[in-house]
């Protein structure tokens, strides 16, 4: 997101307090459950309404509630109903995160009740979650010997409880102390003056019953030690230009992340952090606690898989300013945090902070308004950034501060790049399991180690790749794979529309072209149930990982080696730092790279470095082994080299050539409907009218199905827009789609900054 207004100005007023004194307050309300309506309303003398404020208000002959978006004191048109009530007298949203949540309303061209939906998370919107409160027992005075004694003998479970309380040396719940039924001993020590018995707040702790052990600081080395200093320089001076902190797996970052964040919490700020997923990443999330475990309640985790009471809980602990530390995934930016001292981004250059339904925002890009908004200082750390990030670095928008140095000591695993098109085509392994493969998997087995192979597959769409010499068809004008359509014989660039004729055979070695069709992680599985009968083989892809909890008790079965080979797609990669793992397979690198996508060399290449980075981790030196029909793409042979900067270069000479991201913005248009004729139809009007309204430096390429052309039982349509600007593409685009009022049988949806073409 490069074109972040230095200062977003929020429309009216921003934070005020209007009141008794102001002779007419109108309240704009973003009233819940009307999709984005606003309405206006009048205060009531006395009322101390504030932006970000809860309210309950009027509507027709119901009372109903929603959130202030402005106040202003011009005069009315015509008479206002009043307000009934503030719900809470503190406003629920801050005014910097009204703001974020204006400014991304308009960049993704989404309704600001749907940001405003992320801000506040639905069970903090119901209330009905009311924090969950028990009786909770403490010991005030010790029995003496005789009392003790005596109620032994007249009421041995009283004597129990009280114990209990000596020994622990605390109170304690009542459920622990036998719940209602030991209620009435409680009640009698309470009226004997034992024990006192109060009403407490339980605390679900996400994380449950684990236990984390205290760590101590590591002394820094050089490189962390300067990646500190600029850190907490930049924190001193309230800068919030963003730090991209790039540093190889294993230099040491998350120490860094810790004492910076131990510093900022000295200082009496607060502290968030956002990962990619954290039941991906249960290391980073255990570290943090671990740091903090002498100050409990410090860090308060944000998980998707969390229930919603245990939502409530945490955001009214880090609302409350208990939890100074929130750790989450990407829509933990949205954290009621106060007094933000500190951002941090790990793994910045993920996919998964992109938002793939409505509001398709990005989590880094909007961490870095949100830093700026409140003067925060915000590191966004990574082995391989993303492209937008170096290219930020190099023009000086963000500050670039580098570790090459690993902190461990570990070799970087042995890589060797497997050429698949001189394996015999046999039957037996369907060109998806090698035999130098086979024969490294076989060796683990027999030597008890582990193995994780791993199928970097996205989306279905087929390309044209020869066999025999790799040659993948591209497009002449972007240069990426072109999509085959098997109802017109046609292959299709799905960026900018280009079609050309399917070639009967490969138009450089001349042997007959086949199709590339994308396998899943099901049919490897069940090669390699085949070859390795009596292997404990575990399948990890996004049907397996449904079941709440089911990828983390995976993950750990892992780790306790219940598991010899792990065979997943890419989301097991993040979470690669298995000490027993001397040997990581990519099935078919080609996979990633045959996808029509301006990121997809990108996308490859940092999963191959983060794999290269990660296997080995323990006391054997580790092997990863890249399985490709095009061994000499640029992806593959810089990913080998852990060359991030010769990588970077070569792209960003690429994406300049034909103006894509950073050198653009892109953004998918998509229609769907369960008609297919309706869907081709809405689009094809949206993009007529498009073609008139968007300014001349705005592209839009030809309506045409999806390279996933049905999906969910429904059809879908697209074309890509690219910009030099997103604003120019968002404005445009939203007032088309309002004016096309295309009823409910077609959904049209924009993916601003799309990272998904498929
Ligand atoms: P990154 O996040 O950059 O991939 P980590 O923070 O996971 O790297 O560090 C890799 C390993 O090096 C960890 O086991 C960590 O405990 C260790 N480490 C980090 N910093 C130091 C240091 N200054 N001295 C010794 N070991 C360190
Ligand atoms: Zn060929
Ligand atoms: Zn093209």
């Amino acid at each position: 997101m490069s074109d972040i207004p230095q200062s977003p100005s929020p429309s009216v007023e921003s934070g005020g307090l209007f009141g008794a004194e102001a002779a007419v307050s109108v309240v704009r309300v973003l009233v819940d459950g009307l999709n984005d309506m606003a309405l206006d309303y009048a205060a009531p003398p006395g009322m101390q309404v504030r932006r970000g404020c809860r309210v309950e208000v009027p509507l027709r002959s119901r009372k109903t509630t929603g959130t202030v978006l402005a106040l202003t004191s011009s005069k009315p048109e015509y008479p206002l109903k009043p307000l009934v009530r503030l719900i809470e007298e503190e406003p629920v949203v801050s005014s910097a995160l009204m703001d974020l949540a204006e400014w991304a309303a308009a960049y993704y061209a989404v309704p600001v009740e749907q940001m405003l939906r992320c801000i506040v998370p639905e069970p903090v919107r119901r209330e009905r979650h009311e924090e969950k409160k028990q009786k909770y027992v403490t010991l005030q005075r010790r029995p003496t010997d005789e009392e003790m004694n005596r109620t032994n003998t007249r009421a041995p479970r009283r004597a129990a409880i009280l114990r209990y309380l000596m020994e622990c040396g605390e109170g304690e719940y009542l459920s622990v102390l036998g719940g209602s039924s030991a209620l009435a001993s409680c009640r009698a020590l309470a009226e004997q003056g034992f024990v006192l018995i109060e009403e407490r707040a339980v605390y679900r702790d996400p994380a449950g019953t684990e236990q984390f052990a205290p760590s101590e600081p590591l002394q820094l080395n050089e490189e962390q030690e300067h990646a500190l200093k600029v850190v907490m320089q930049a924190c001193h001076a309230g800068d919030s230009r963003p730090i991209l902190l790039q540093g190889v797996t294993g230099s040491g970052k998350t120490e860094v992340y810790l004492q910076a964040a131990a510093q900022v919490l000295e200082q009496g700020k607060s502290v968030l952090i956002l990962v990619p997923e954290i039941s991906l990443t249960p290391q980073t999330m255990a570290r943090f606690k671990s740091r903090f475990a002498d100050k409990p309640g410090t860090v308060a985790i944000l998980h998707s898989a969390m229930s919603d009471g245990e939502r409530f809980d945490e955001w009214h602990s880090i609302r409350r300013g208990a939890a100074r530390v929130a750790i989450g995934p990407r829509s933990a930016l949205f954290a009621p945090v106060s007094n933000l001292g500190l951002i941090i981004v790990d793994e910045e250059h993920d996919a998964s902070y992109k938002q793939e339904n409505s509001p398709r925002y990005h989590g880094r890009d909007l961490a870095v308004l949100r830093a700026r908004l409140e003067g925060a200082t915000i590191v966004l750390g990574s082995a391989t950034p993303s492209l937008e990030s170096i290219f930020n670095a190099r023009r000086g928008k963000y500050k670039l501060v580098r570790m090459d140095k690993r902190a461990d000591n570990h070799r970087l695993p042995l890589t060797r790049v497997l050429d698949m098109r001189i394996e015999p085509k046999d039957k037996k392994y369907l060109g998806i399991l090698s035999e130098r493969l086979r024969c490294a998997l076989e060796d683990r087995l027999r030597k008890g180690e582990q193995s994780i192979l791993l199928l970097n597959r996205r989306g279905f769409a087929r390309a044209l790749q020869c066999p025999d010499c790799g040659h993948v068809v591209t497009c002449e004008h972007c240069a990426l794979p072109l999509t085959y359509h098997l109802s017109e014989n046609r292959l299709v660039c799905h960026i900018c529309g280009y079609r050309a004729v399917a070639p009967e055979s490969c138009p450089e070695c001349r042997s007959r072209g086949i199709l590339l069709e994308g396998y899943g992680t099901q049919k490897v599985e069940a090669i390699l149930k085949r070859s390795f009968p009596d292997a404990r083989i575990c399948r990890v892809d996004a049907d397996v990982t449904v079941r709440k909890n089911a990828l983390r008790d995976i993950l750990e079965d892992f780790r306790a080696h219940r598991i010899d080979i792990l065979l997943g797609t890419q989301m097991i990669s993040k979470g690669l730092d298995f000490p027993g793992v001397t040997l990581v397979g990519v099935v078919n690198a080609d996979l990633g790279l045959c996808v029509p996508d301006p990121r997809a060399a990108e996308r490859t290449f940092q999963l191959l470095t983060q794999v290269a980075g990660r296997a080995g981790r323990g006391e054997v030196d580790g092997e990863v082994i890249i399985q490709t029909y095009s061994p000499q793409a640029a992806a593959i042979q810089f990913a080998r080299r852990h060359d991030t900067d010769g990588f970077a270069a070569n792209e960003l000479g690429l994406r300049e050539k034909f103006a894509f991201p950073p050198f653009s913005h892109l953004a998918v248009l998509t229609v769907r409907s369960e008609h297919e004729d309706m869907a081709a139809f809405a689009l094809t009007t949206l993009h007529k009218r498009l073609l008139a309204a968007l300014p001349p430096e705005a592209e839009i390429s030809e309506p045409l199905p999806a390279p996933l052309p049905k999906a969910y039982g429904q059809f879908r349509y697209q074309c890509v827009i690219k910009a030099p600007r997103a604003r120019i593409i968002s404005d445009v685009v939203s007032t088309e789609i309002d004016r096309l009022a295309s009823g409910d049988s077609v959904t049209v949806t924009l993916d601003v900054d799309a990272y998904n073409f498929m």
